[in-house]
């Protein structure tokens, strides 16, 4: 048999049941394919386009070690695969599931393309734990609210253990498109030094990533990932985007592992983002359209001045500035500051979140179609089990609580370098430098605006 292995965000060789069911049974055609083209698709934003070309390449890499060519074609699947396809004469494809609308509509029209042409397809669940269909309420609809779908998870079927490595493959050559005529990677000019920095995408990079964080940073965690200035969560979140890693492998490597709440609290996040993958499924306009339809109503500001000065990290809030500069500068987010810089862009500057969702989109290298909308209306109070939108943070109080000692906020605020208590959290009052804004709005009067927008939607009903 030859079989063509359409990978899609599934970027490694280990636990990969689509790879290794191919590679069993013969012959394999190991294909990525950029699609741009196709309708509904949404395109990726920079940050991820810089990241998924340097995740090819370590694919390649790692696919010519064991003896095949990884083909990268470009153009819309449901024309592309099907060429390959020909190409190679395989008379299989495989690939692992997504979950997205219209990716699901595209798989599916591959799929009857190859029932039409003799060519036997099949699809392998390798990105979530639980697939979205069995994890359903008593009444089989998809749940609504995390806590009883965590509890449902935990009564399920036990996810398997990961798949060993496939380390042999061999198959028939096939044309390439070049990885370095796609343009991924940002030119004139070139903004993606601070993401080199921070990151090592690819397989080897995120298994030395997970081991790192359960050699050490897992202990504590419970307590340290509320604090940006440490290195206290695992950042394998754009690890887990292009799936060079699994949730499976994940949960193997930190199972045992102590102390347990730690261990518990790390494995809540993992499922936050089965639970958004599962939103996504029973809600394919998860970015565009309110969950809550009343929010439809809510009268959003337009201000692109206000939007701009946000995305630049220049609001006069030191810890909302902190947080959009690492954003910008190394393509990633603490969580915490995640949720301070959307909930100052919704409540305090009154922005519609789709405008803050984009922005992540572009920016973010760990974005996705399911946990950025989810978070950004979780945040909104529109979503699915939403934060309470009576809760503005306040970003002075937050960043003395959670860094007190300002040694997040000057890393990326380097006008405030040197000061700390009140001269760094409200720095207004204290001598402020020339360099650094004065507070764009009124933290007290503008949370009493959201509250009444909020209010004449009645957001609370
Ligand atoms: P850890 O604390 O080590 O958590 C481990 C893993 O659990 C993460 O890698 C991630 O896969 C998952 N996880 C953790 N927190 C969440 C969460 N709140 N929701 C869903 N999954 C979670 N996460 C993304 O992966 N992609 C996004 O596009 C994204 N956009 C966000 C937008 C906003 C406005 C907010 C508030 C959060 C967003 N998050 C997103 C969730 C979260 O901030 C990141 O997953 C987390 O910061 C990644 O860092 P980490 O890997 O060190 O996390």
């Amino acid at each position: 048999t030859t079989t063509v292995v359409w990978l899609r965000d599934d970027l490694r060789l280990a636990d990969n049941p689509a790879l290794r069911h191919a590679a069993d049974d013969g012959d394999v055609v190991v294909l990525y394919v950029l699609d741009e083209a196709s309708a509904g698709v949404r395109s990726l934003g920079g940050a991820a386009r810089w990241w998924l070309h340097h995740s090819l390449a370590a694919l390649g890499a790692a696919v010519e070690a064991a003896g095949a060519r990884l083909v990268l074609r470009r153009g819309a699947a449901i024309e592309v695969v099907p060429a390959v396809i020909q190409d190679a004469r395989a008379d299989a494809v495989v690939w692992n599931r997504r979950y997205g609308g219209p990716e699901r509509e595209i798989d599916a029209a591959v799929k009857t393309w190859a029932g039409e042409h003799d060519v036997e397809a099949h699809s392998f669940a390798a990105n979530l734990l639980h697939e979205p269909w069995t994890i359903t309420t008593g009444a089989g609809e998809p749940f609504q609210v995390y806590s009883p779908f965590l509890r449902a998870c935990q009564r399920a079927e036990e996810p398997r253990d990961p798949l060993p490595a496939v380390r042999r493959l061999a198959g028939p050559d096939v044309a390439s498109d070049d990885l370095d005529e796609w343009g991924l990677h940002p030119s004139a000019p070139d903004w993606s030094a601070g993401l080199a920095e921070a990151w090592e995408p690819g397989e080897t990079g995120a298994t030395r990533r997970l081991t790192q964080f359960v050699d050490g940073i897992l202990d504590g965690y419970d307590a340290s990932r509320e604090r940006p200035g440490v290195e206290g969560t695992s950042r394998l979140s754009p690890h887990l985007r292009f799936g060079e890693v699994s949730p499976f492998q994940v949960r193997a490597a930190v199972a045992g592992a102590s102390p347990r709440e730690d261990r518990d609290a790390f494995l809540s996040e993992i499922h936050w983002r089965e639970f958004n993958w599962h939103l996504l499924y029973a809600n394919p306009d998860l970015a565009t359209v309110n969950h809550r339809a009343k929010f439809d109503g809510m009268r959003w500001r337009r201000s692109p001045g206000d939007l701009r000065a946000w995305q630049r990290g220049r609001t006069g809030y030191p810890l909302v500035d902190a947080g959009m500069r690492q954003l910008w500068q190394t393509g990633w987010m603490h969580n915490r500051v995640r949720m301070i810089t959307a909930s100052f862009l919704i409540k305090n500057l009154l922005i519609d979140w789709r405008a803050g969702e984009q922005w992540f989109w572009d920016t973010l290298v760990d974005a996705d179609a399911a946990n950025n909308p989810a978070n950004w209306q979780w945040t909104a109070g529109s979503g699915a089990d939403a934060f309470p939108y009576v809760r503005v943070f306040n970003p002075v109080t937050q960043g003395r609580k959670f860094d007190a000692d300002g040694s997040y906020i000057t890393r990326f605020v380097p006008e405030l370098a040197g000061r700390d208590g009140s001269a760094l959290h409200e720095p207004w009052d204290h001598d402020p430098p020339a360099d650094y804004p004065e507070p764009m709005v009124d933290l007290r009067r503008t949370r009493r605006r959201a509250l009444a927008a909020y209010d004449d939607i009645g957001a609370s009903g």
